[in-house]
């Protein structure tokens, strides 16, 4: 049989993993498989059954844009869509598509198989990619209540202990998606391992400050890691991160190779709590003054189908687009470094709309009103 895989042309730095599971899960039975993103009109490949992913909920059009087409390029083919939109809001693509089927959650079946690098090589996006992608564990010990993980993945398992199995000989990098990999009682034989083979390691969803002891960080400094990601969430977690930092630093990691997720935005309705502005600086600044690096994290309900929509009652709309500016215009790449001029202007700021206020710098060239205004610039 022929299998399509179709990723859909959302904004990912990622491929999609999931399809290369099924590719390899595919190909072990005979089949021949190919895989497109987005809409390929000069295919040359004749269907049996159509396999389409998706991510998150808010990027659902390109999801509904692939089957469209292709059921209507392919009327006779099976289509099958899963990934998490999928998964958390099935009924929203079955009204539109009732003749799909839905995978909820994993494809327990090709779980377990080496992602199909390969097939990267036939979509342009994707040809040069060169990292294996990884979890060692599924689900998470703790149930952060603005985390969509608990929900999604359940109980917390180690899912593989052998991880140079599932790396790439040509890659180099090895990128993990566990959701907690401290959590997992295999990390020191993976830590190990990961050593032995040189690469580069980057533990993409942050490790969890409150499971970093001297030994964890001790090996974390042997790996070659560009950057160390963790979360400073809620002000309860500042004694541990504090200490995690000291710890990484005491091993002779750079500070600056530290970046903690702030989350922002979030208001639990079970509880009646959620971060306000204020508490959100108080975090950055923090973080800030460790000397690391500050990575705003927009609060976005599981489900919405629109992104940044979502308002918290302790935030509004203007106060939201402050942090977004203050990211673009002071911050590097989206993320606030332990400048020394930020740190300042934090410290100095008497409320959060001065922390984040831009202030407006007229531009010394003598033009019309009009051509000043375009000069405008904005400075810290
Ligand atoms: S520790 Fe991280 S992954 Fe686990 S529930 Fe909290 S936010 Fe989610």
């Amino acid at each position: 049989m022929n299998i399509l895989l179709v990723e859909p042309d959302y904004y990912t730095k990622y491929p999609p993993l999931g399809l290369m599971k099924l590719a390899s899960y595919y190909k072990s039975y005979g089949n021949s498989v190919k895989l497109v993103r987005g809409i390929d009109k000069d295919l040359d490949f004749h269907p049996d059954i159509i396999e389409v992913t998706s991510l998150f909920t808010y990027a659902w059009k390109p999801v509904h844009k692939v089957i469209k087409h292709y059921h209507n390029q392919y009327p006779g083919a099976k289509i099958n869509v899963g990934g998490i939109y999928a998964s958390l809001l099935p009924d929203h693509i079955k009204e539109v598509f009732p003749f799909v089927n839905i995978q909820l959650g994993l494809h327990e079946e090709a779980e377990d198989y080496m992602p199909s690098y390969d097939i990267l090589k036939d979509v342009p996006k994707w040809q040069d990619w060169n990292s294996s992608i990884l979890f060692s564990s599924r689900g998470c010990i703790r149930k952060c209540p603005f985390c969509a993980v608990p929900k999604m993945e359940g109980k917390f398992r180690p899912v593989v202990k052998d991880v140079e199995r599932y790396i790439h000989p040509e890659h180099k990098k090895v990128i993990f998606w566990d959701n907690n990999f401290f959590a997992t009682p295999h990390w020191k034989e993976i830590i190990t391992n990961l050593k032995d083979m040189g690469l580069k390691v980057d533990f993409n969803q942050g490790l969890d400050a409150r499971l970093v002891d001297e030994e964890k960080a001790s090996m974390i400094a042997e790996l070659k890691m560009d950057t160390i990601r963790m979360a400073y969430d809620v002000p309860e977690e500042k004694e541990a991160i504090t200490k995690a930092v000291n710890l990484l630093h005491a091993n002779g990691i750079n500070k600056r190779k530290i970046l903690f997720y702030n989350l922002y935005n979030f208001y639990d309705e079970n509880t009646s709590k959620g971060d306000t502005p204020e508490s959100f600086l108080d975090r950055v600044k923090y973080v800030l003054e460790l000397g690391c690096v500050s990575y705003p994290m927009r609060f976005e309900p599981l489900t919405s189908l629109k992104k940044n929509e979502y308002v918290s009652p302790f935030w509004d709309e203007t106060k939201l687009e402050m942090v977004a500016k203050s990211r673009r215009v002071i911050g590097f790449g989206g993320v606030f470094p332990p400048y020394e001029g930020l740190i300042n202007k934090f410290d100095e700021a008497r409320s959060f709309e001065e922390a984040f206020r831009l202030r407006p710098i007229e531009s010394k060239v003598k033009e019309t009103s009009i051509e000043t205004n375009k000069k405008q610039m904005f400075c810290a």
